[in-house]
């Protein structure tokens, strides 16, 4: 690729638990996609182990809406109360100009935000579960979440779930390993 003006962006979203993550960094192993993980600015704390300027950009809420009122990003939201995140016009910038595709990780609405904005430069992805009763089942295997947030996040996987036909393609990650054959060969047409 010799310009940024070639510079691709890849979303992927899909309801917490469908495997969206797995894929994600699956991909950022693949030398032939040449792909680059978009870090989005939070204005959350950080968790134990996570490391700013990679997992997140952190910042608080102070900075974080100065960014909103200089226009700084592509997309934000407030996804839980006082809990903004969003992507920086800059992050995606730093990307293309090392010659790179950007790789997005983010909810349904963030996503669809950026395939709005970037109609022909964007492929977004939604990755299904096979069905909620499965979501459940995995969320419950992955023992991080209370039952509480488990019924939570469920709830949310419906209203998300909603949005799939919205997508330029879904994916049904039943069988992993498919679903990550799958995602290469997409993203390899697309970039191509
Ligand atoms: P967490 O706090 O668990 O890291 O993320 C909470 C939610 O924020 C997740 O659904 C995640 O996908 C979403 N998220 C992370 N980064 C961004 C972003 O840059 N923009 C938007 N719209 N959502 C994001």
């Amino acid at each position: 690729m010799s310009d940024s003006n070639q510079g691709k962006l890849i979303v992927f979203s899909a309801p917490s638990g469908s495997g969206k993550t797995t894929i994600v960094r699956h991909l950022l192993k693949q030398e032939d996609l040449n792909l680059e993980f978009s870090i989005s600015a939070t204005s959350r704390a950080p968790r134990e182990n996570e490391v700013d300027g990679k997992d997140y950009y952190f910042m608080d809420l102070k900075e974080f809406k100065n960014h909103i009122k200089n226009d700084d990003f592509l997309e934000w939201e407030e996804v839980y109360k006082d809990n903004f995140y969003g992507t920086l016009n800059a992050e995606v910038e730093r990307i293309w100009a090392m010659g790179k595709h950007v790789v997005f990780d983010i909810d349904v609405v963030g996503g669809l935000d950026i395939k709005r904005i970037y109609p022909d430069r964007t492929l977004a992805v939604f990755v299904e579960p096979p069905s909620i009763e499965e979501l459940k089942i995995r969320l419950k295997k992955r023992k991080t979440e209370s039952e509480d947030r488990i019924a939570m996040r469920v709830a949310k996987a419906s209203i998300e779930m909603a949005t799939a036909p919205q997508f330029d393609h879904i994916i049904v990650n039943e069988n992993l390993d498919k679903a990550l054959e799958e995602a290469h060969q997409l993203v390899k047409q697309f970039i191509n």
